[in-house]
């Protein structure tokens, strides 16, 4: 199958191109006809990293009239991360076609410049909940004319807390609009959502009903507390130019363990709950940039974060919830490679690992290194 038979028009496939996205995956091929084709709700389970931009980003640009300078779609992401990758995703798709203006709104940075911006023509805003019920507040702009709503990554954002956020914003969205929603799992407050605000015609599909992309592999390896730093540097020495991203559970230890890897001098930096934006978004680039190899993260911090070729994610303290271990591991294997999970767990955490294996039905592979 390719995007053309999918109903993709040649300029926006010569931009994929440049984005070496050639063959759809699985979810694009599912999503994408039937959004150009259909004026309903949608609504799509699938895990993450397995091409949901493109799968409801195409179709999206295609509903926009770039001569109407009206607000057209509406994109709500859990994290401001996530917010900025989808905006620069469709700029991207849109380098050969008339020019779609997207305009990415989040907590955590001005809310006076993100108004000015808005009074440019923006023809689609990406924006988190909350920042988002702020501006409307502000009356910096109205969803009147909004035709389309995509709710990416419904799982986190409820997981994050915006569920009053969301509701709130879907009630006010009074006008004709389609929904279409996008979730790697679908706990009972996403149907809650489905059943309340979405279309019962609404089309379902699901794409691999198991949570965990396959391409992973899980491994792990038993140490003592004591050792754990230690095995982990020689891990990473091990790695030659891998990139990974190793995550601990609390601010405090991403922190500490930064300067542990620095100390001996590896390539590291954190991203946690205290880094001002300007902090992040330089480790982030650097990151992308391959300028940096280790990326220590906070499960909050790296929500929504899309690196490509990640060799390996490391998870050095056990993650609090099963959810966080998707989140997690799905950092790696994105777009069709391999990438390896490996967790370092204590005896005493043995148990946890076991449950995960059960929860998610895969095999963590016992390892020494
Ligand atoms: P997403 O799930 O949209 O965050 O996409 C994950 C990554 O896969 C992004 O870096 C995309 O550029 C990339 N990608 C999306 N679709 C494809 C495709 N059909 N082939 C190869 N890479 C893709």
């Amino acid at each position: 199958m390719s995007f053309s038979a999918l109903g993709i028009s040649e300029n926006y496939i010569k931009a994929l191109k440049e984005l070496k996205i050639i063959k759809p995956s699985p979810i694009q091929e599912e999503a994408i006809p039937f959004l150009l084709t259909n004026g309903t709700d949608f609504i799509a389970q699938a895990p993450t990293g397995t091409g949901k931009t493109a799968a409801y980003g195409l179709p999206l640009l295609a509903r926009i009239d770039p001569k109407s300078p009206k607000v057209q779609a509406l994109i709500l992401t859990p994290t401001r991360e996530l917010g900025q990758q989808v905006a620069k995703q469709l700029f991207k798709f849109t380098k050969y076609t008339d020019k779609i203006f997207t305009e990415a709104v989040y907590g955590g940075a001005k809310i006076e410049q993100q108004i000015a911006a808005l009074r440019r023509p923006t023809q689609i805003i990406v924006a988190t909940p909350g920042r988002l019920i702020d501006l409307l507040q502000k009356k910096a702009l109205d969803l009147d004319t909004v035709k389309t709503i995509i709710l990416d990554e419904a799982d986190e954002m409820l997981s994050m807390g915006f569920k009053k956020e969301l509701t709130r914003i879907l009630k006010q969205a009074t006008a004709k609009h389609d929904t279409w929603l996008f979730s790697a799992t679908m706990p009972p407050e996403i149907k809650t959502i489905i059943k309340e605000y979405m279309k019962p015609t609404a089309h379902r599909v699901t794409i691999g009903t198991d949570k965990v992309n396959k391409k992973i592999k899980h491994q792990f390896i038993v140490i003592d507390q004591s050792e754990k730093l230690n095995m982990l540097l020689h891990f990473l020495r091990q790695m030659g130019n891998d990139r990974g991203m190793i995550f601990c559970r609390t601010k405090a230890s991403a922190k500490s363990l930064v300067e542990e890897l620095k100390a001996k001098g590896l390539s590291a930096e954190a991203i946690h709950g205290d880094l001002l934006q300007k902090e992040r978004d330089k480790i982030m680039r650097a990151f992308k940039k391959e300028t940096l190899q280790f990326l220590i993260a906070t499960d909050i911090a790296a929500r929504g974060i899309d690196v490509k070729d990640l060799a390996f994610v490391a998870h050095y303290e056990q993650p609090d919830q099963v959810e966080y271990y998707v989140h997690r591991s799905g950092r790696t294997a994105r777009a069709g490679q391999e990438g390896l999970s490996l967790s370092f767990v204590t005896k005493d955490e043995l148990k946890q690992l076991n449950y995960l294996q059960d929860k998610l039905k895969i095999v963590i592979e016992k390892v020494r290194i």
